[in-house]
């Protein structure tokens, strides 16, 4: 099997090559096989991206709202016409299977396609009156913005965060992550296909070196990273010497809480939900799942049938629900993890195991795992994994629960499994993180505000909200009599 492109970067509004940049191969997850050679881009690659993206600025802030919108949303029609084909890229790009791509990737790009599209139309100022004189202001773009990406979801990131920025009349230059290079491409190149005007999105592959080159680049008014705090905090310290903005995805160790009069059916799928979708490589993940003690043997017995009928596989194969992980090194720390759960004395309730499929003996193949008798101070309980590894603890009241959740650096996410809605509010209300679930886990609607709090980051995605993030605000004093001038 064979990806396609295999021009490295798109700049420009069109595909380029430099094979004088360090080789970048992408592996498909599910055999290790190389399906493309990309290359990082060399000083000079990334000295046309920036050239380019300030030109295509100009160009695409000088177009109404409305112009800008209708091409957003057009590449919006254009991926949704296309979803098996960027679908089965992003199974060959990350190894989830299928059964997740056809639903919850391009098609969620889409929707930031379409959403800020809309939005585009309505980034406006507004008049303050002064009773005669009077203010108004200008909601302006911030110039030319660096998107940096994860590997987990690299259709749904590059859209994420070129969407917003486009709405508001940025540029953006896309570095997807080394380990996942190939979708961002069809993104620019689907953009460009809608009538995106040159220049405006460009992309360009790369380790950790060109995410650093481009956001320290003078030219650059703003970074938004999604990637682990490590990298977060260089970043946004080299942000800091240029009073650059920044936005910051980072990682987490989520809370599910789960009381006991919780249907017990919901929880136990929420839970799967939030620790196994995309073989547990999600950010948001509630991977410290806290029961109450009455409910805990039940749960735990329900949980392990469930988690033992999930089919592993080929993840081309649509009745699949798990694929691999996405590099021999993730699987490496999955595994390493494991072993350091039961080295703590946790109790493996299931799962565990790498696994060397039939016909595919070079996938990066884990079992989902469940952790019983986890207790806090555990590194399993306190590290993020990014791998399908639940912990499962216990407790007794919801003053306990709610200081044992927070008892962590992360915030980016929490949930609670309850039947007693003034207590799923007033728990939610007191629980550090900045996405939240009542009786569900990890849904992330293009509508609502996405990010964290604490050490998993700083800003929002998606939204009204992120249109915050990606405007700067010009307030006009316009004066309507003589100058009053004491001099
Ligand atoms: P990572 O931090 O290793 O890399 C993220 C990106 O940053 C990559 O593109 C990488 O090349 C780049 N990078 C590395 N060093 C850099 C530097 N010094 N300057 C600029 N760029 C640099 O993360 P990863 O392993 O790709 O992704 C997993 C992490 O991402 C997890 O911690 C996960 O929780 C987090 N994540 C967060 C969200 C969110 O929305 N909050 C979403 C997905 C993933």
């Amino acid at each position: 099997m064979k990806a396609q492109p295999t021009a490295s970067h798109f700049i420009d509004g069109e595909f380029v090559e430099d094979v004088a940049g360090r080789a970048i191969d992408s592996v498909y997850p599910a055999t290790g096989a190389i399906v493309a050679r990309l290359h990082a881009a060399t000083p000079q690659i990334i000295e046309s991206a920036i050239a380019s993206a300030e030109a295509g600025q100009k160009v695409w802030a000088a177009m109404t709202g409305a112009e800008r919108g209708r091409i957003l949303r057009r590449a919006a029609d254009i991926i949704r016409a296309r979803n098996r084909e960027l679908s089965e890229l992003e199974t060959l790009d990350t190894g989830k299977p299928l059964q997740e791509t056809l639903v919850a990737d391009a098609s969620s790009g889409a929707d930031a396609l379409e959403f800020f599209g809309a939005q585009a139309t309505a980034i406006n100022g507004e008049y303050i009156d002064l009773g005669g004189d009077f203010v108004y202001t200008r909601r302006e773009p911030l110039g030319v913005c660096v998107g940096i990406g994860a590997w987990n979801y690299p259709t749904q990131i590059a859209c994420w965060k070129a969407a917003p920025a486009l709405a508001c009349g940025n540029a953006m230059i896309f570095k997807p992550s080394e380990v996942t290079p190939l979708c961002a491409l069809q993104v620019a190149s689907i953009l460009h296909e809608a009538g995106l005007p040159k220049g405006v999105f460009n992309v360009v592959q790369g380790y950790g070196d060109v995410g650093a080159a481009l956001a320290t680049h003078a030219m650059v008014d703003k970074v938004s990273l999604t990637g682990s705090v490590p990298t977060g905090r260089k970043v946004m310290a080299t942000a800091a010497a240029d009073i650059r903005h920044v936005t910051m995805e980072l990682g987490g160790k989520s809370p599910l809480i789960v009381f006991d009069d919780a249907s017990i059916e919901d929880a136990v799928g929420g839970a799967m939900l939030g620790n196994f979708y995309s073989s547990g490589q999600v950010c948001s993940n509630g991977t410290r799942v806290f029961v109450q003690k009455p409910l805990l043997d039940r749960f735990l017995e329900r949980l392990a049938e469930r988690t033992r009928a999930i089919r592993i596989g080929d993840p081309m194969d649509e009745l699949v629900q798990m694929g691999p992980l996405v590099s021999k090194t993730q699987l490496e720390k999955v595994a390493g993890y494991v072993e350091i759960g039961k080295a703590e004395g946790a109790r493996l309730v299931t799962g565990g195991d790498t696994l060397s499929l039939q016909g595919m003996e070079g996938g990066y193949f884990i079992e989902p795992t469940v952790f019983a008798d986890v207790t806090d101070d555990m590194r399993i309980a306190r590290e993020e994994i990014f791998g399908p590894v639940m912990s499962v603890l216990s407790f007794d009241d919801e003053e306990e629960a709610i200081a044992r959740a927070n008892n962590t650096e992360f915030g980016l996410s929490a949930g609670v499994f309850t039947r007693d809605l003034p207590r799923a509010h007033r728990v939610i209300a007191q629980l550090q993180a900045g996405s939240c679930w009542i009786n569900t886990y990890n849904l992330a609607p293009v509508e609502a505000p996405f990010g964290g709090v604490k050490r998993s980051g700083v800003g929002r995605e998606n939204s009204r909200a992120a249109i915050e993030h990606y405007t700067q605000i010009k307030s006009v004093y316009v004066a309507t009599g003589p100058v009053d001038s004491p001099y």
